[in-house]
C-alpha cells in the first residue's frame, strides 16, 4: 500500500514509505509491534489516566477486527503478546483479557466509517483534554500545528462515557475524512494510514494543544497566514510525514524497553 504522491515525497527521497510484507503474518506482527511501542510511548509521555485510553490497529486479514490494549493494563507494561483481537461484535477472539467497552464503541465505528484508516488513537492526555473544554479547533500557531490545519474537527457534544456504538457513529461522523477530532470535554482522537501515523498525530496534537494553551496564557499569539498554513500542512501533515515522524520515537522506545516486542 502506498498513498504518497510525488509531492509528498519531496524531502523524503531515498525512504521507502510503508514496508512491504511477504505474508499476512509478517504484516500483522509488524502492526502489533508498532502498536505495543505506541502504548509504551503513551505511557512514557504520561498520556494514561487510570484505565482510560486505547489505540487500535486493524487486522490485515480480518478487516473488521482490530488489535487493542487489554482493559485495565498499564500502557507502560504492554507487550506484543498482551494485545487482544476484537471482532465487529465486540468479542475478544484472541487473547485472555477484556476489551474496554468504550474502546469498542468508538474504534469499531471509526474503523467501519473509514476503510482507509489502519489505526486510531485516543487517550485522556492532560493538554488535549484541557484544550477540548474550550470547544475550539486548534489555530495554525506553529509549524507543527499546521499538520492539523483544515484537517481536524470538533465533536461539539458530551453526553457521558461512550458505551453505545451509536455514539461512536456520531463521533466518526464528526471526524469525517480528517486525521483528528477534538472530543469536547473529553480529549483527542487521531487516525492514520499506519499505526505509526495515528500515534504520531496524537503525540504532536497533544503538544500543539499544550503550545496553544501556553501561548494564549502568555499573550495574544500571531497566527500563521492562511496560504502559508495551507502549504505547511502539505509539508508536515501528509500521511508519509506522519509515518516518518514516528520512526525516531519507535527506535528510542524499543532500545529503552526492548521487552515490548515479547
Ligand atoms: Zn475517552
Amino acid at each position: 500500500m502506498s498513498d504518497a504522491t510525488a509531492e509528498d515525497m519531496k524531502g523524503f527521497e531515498g525512504f521507502t514509505y510503508l514496508p512491504k510484507f511477504d505474508t499476512i503474518e509478517e504484516e500483522r506482527r509488524h502492526r502489533k509491534e508498532r502498536l505495543a511501542a505506541s502504548f509504551r510511548l503513551f505511557g512514557r509521555f504520561g498520556f494514561d489516566e487510570g484505565v482510560a485510553g486505547h489505540i487500535t490497529a486493524r487486522d490485515p486479514e480480518h478487516l473488521d477486527h482490530f488489535w487493542v490494549n487489554p482493559f485495565g493494563m498499564s500502557f507502560s507494561h504492554i507487550r506484543v503478546s498482551d494485545l487482544i483481537l476484537v471482532n465487529d461484535q465486540g468479542d475478544v477472539v484472541e487473547g485472555n483479557a477484556a476489551v474496554n467497552a468504550a474502546a469498542f464503541a468508538i474504534h469499531s465505528q471509526v474503523h467501519a466509517a473509514r476503510p482507509d484508516v489502519i489505526a486510531a488513537a485516543h487517550s485522556h492526555s492532560i493538554y488535549g483534554k484541557s484544550w477540548s473544554t474550550l470547544g475550539r479547533l486548534l489555530d495554525p500557531l506553529t509549524q507543527d500545528a499546521c499538520a492539523f490545519y483544515d484537517d481536524h474537527a470538533l465533536f461539539d457534544d458530551y453526553t457521558g462515557v461512550v458505551l453505545d456504538p451509536e455514539e461512536g457513529k456520531r463521533l466518526s461522523h464528526a471526524l469525517g475524512d480528517g486525521k483528528a477530532v477534538i472530543l469536547r470535554n473529553h480529549g483527542l482522537l487521531t487516525v492514520g494510514h499506519s499505526v505509526d501515523e495515528a500515534a504520531w498525530w496524537f503525540i504532536t496534537m497533544e503538544r500543539s494543544c499544550q503550545a496553544q494553551l501556553l501561548a494564549e496564557a502568555a499573550g495574544t499569539p500571531v497566527l500563521i497566514a492562511e496560504e502559508s498554513a495551507r502549504l505547511t500542512a502539505t509539508q508536515v501533515g501528509s500521511h508519509l510525514a506522519g509515518w516518518f515522524s514516528f520512526s525516531p520515537l519507535y527506535d528510542w522506545i524499543v532500545r529503552e524497553q526492548p521487552d515490548l516486542l515479547d
